[in-house]
């Protein structure tokens, strides 16, 4: 399905950094650019009402796929970062100097810093909740500071990119809920594994990207629950966001438009719709029965190696589709160093999630992540890698 087997020696283990694309989204992005091309929401000839109809067709297959209540509910954004950059900033009135906004030591950057920077802006506090030294959240800690600091919002993620944690979201949400507080999750490692059900979870926001649901970068959903979009501010001023425009002032356009200004990833979306088209058609139980597999295979591969340390949930229900991992004695930047030199992609680093690796007094971890299409031939010709990286260092 992939073209990346044409170079079939290839071993892609980053699937959580971005996947692959299947033929059908490069299709359909080439078929809109090639044949179909137009702006949308403006033109009263063809090109333009039909690309715009395919592009408001994705509105409703996002609305399918994570099961929200209406497509009204669906804001197009660039990714996650700016789906949460956008509540950071529209909600901002919800909050009041003093507040706290409660977060999970887990969080991606993505996650953190823009409530940083509102923070810093409406002189609100942020407050952690603790995760313990397999990366899981600390649920006690989590009931503490809800009573002690009783926060107007929570933000958390479903599924850690960094060490693969999947967190208790539905009872997270419930406590929030009872504490009055509003849950923002983010479910830009969720997506692309699990069935997500906004409605069912109750939450209040979601987000996540297209480039990790095997879609094209640039583009990115917000779903909120209508009473807070009906509070929200527009987030970016232009085109397309409003329904009049005069020299005193402006009125916004109705919700979702209200919130996406300007040209929009018109190519992106609906190479976003091929993208959600090619899970349904796989289905997300058969998606999580070929990942689990990887991932106890993952798991029991790299226990082999004496020199291995695994992070992370030890529970594999708690796991997603990430293992991070250290190699005594080699720096994870060398060991994916070695690893590309067997034709073998994985990540290293912080992984974009500093406070959750101080958490656990690490400053770095080697990380492979599987997509539907990876193969337990991957872990073999990682394997090839870790003798290498055990030969050279360990002579
Ligand atoms: N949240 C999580 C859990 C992620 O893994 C990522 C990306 O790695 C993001 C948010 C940010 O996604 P993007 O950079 O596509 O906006």
């Amino acid at each position: 399905i992939f073209d990346k087997f044409k170079e079939p020696s290839l071993a892609y283990l980053d699937s959580a950094a971005t996947t692959q694309k299947p033929q059908q989204v490069i299709d359909a992005i080439t078929n809109f650019y090639s044949s179909e091309y137009s702006n949308i929401h403006r033109g009263a000839y063809r090109l333009s009402s039909n690309a715009t109809d395919n592009y408001e067709a994705v509105r409703f297959k996002v609305k399918d796929l994570i099961n929200s209540e209406s497509h009204k509910n669906i804001i197009f954004t660039r990714g996650a970062t700016e789906a949460i950059n956008l509540v950071a900033n529209s909600f901002e009135n919800y909050f009041e100097e003093g507040d706290v906004i409660l977060i999970s030591t887990l969080e991606h950057h993505s996650n953190i810093v823009p409530w940083q920077l509102l923070a810093e802006r409406k002189k609100l506090k942020i407050k952690f909740i603790d995760i313990d030294e397999n990366a899981e959240l600390i649920l006690s800690d989590y009931e503490k500071k809800l009573q002690k600091f009783q926060p107007k919002l929570v933000a958390i993620t479903y599924i850690s990119n960094a060490f693969g944690t999947i967190t208790p979201i539905k009872d997270i949400i419930n406590k929030a809920h009872r504490s009055n507080a509003v849950v923002l999750v983010d479910i830009a490692q969720a997506v692309a594994h699990k069935k997500i059900d906004v409605q069912e979870m109750g939450v209040d926001f979601a987000v996540f990207s297209g480039h990790k649901l095997y879609g094209p970068t640039g583009v990115g959903v917000l779903y909120a629950k209508k009473q807070h979009l009906d509070l929200m501010q527009p987030f970016m001023g232009g085109g397309d966001m409003i329904s009049y425009v005069g020299k005193e002032g402006s009125q916004w356009a109705e919700i979702p438009a209200k919130f996406e200004a300007g040209t929009p990833p018109i190519a992106e979306v609906i190479g976003l719709g091929a993208a959600i088209d090619f899970v349904n058609n796989i289905g997300f139980e058969n998606i999580r029965e070929v990942e689990t597999n990887l991932i106890k295979d993952g798991l029991s591969f790299l226990s082999e190696y004496k020199e291995v340390t695994i992070y992370g949930p030890k529970d594999l229900s708690n796991r997603g589709s990430v293992i991070s991992f250290n190699f005594s004695g080699v720096h994870p930047h060398d060991l994916a160093t070695i690893a590309d030199s067997f034709n073998v992609q994985i990540r290293a680093g912080f992984h974009c999630a500093m406070p959750a690796l101080h958490a656990i007094n690490l400053s770095a971890t080697a990380r492979i992540s599987f997509g539907v299409y990876s193969l337990k031939q991957d872990l073999i010709q990682l394997g090839q890698a870790l003798n290498k990286a055990r030969s050279l260092f360990h002579p």
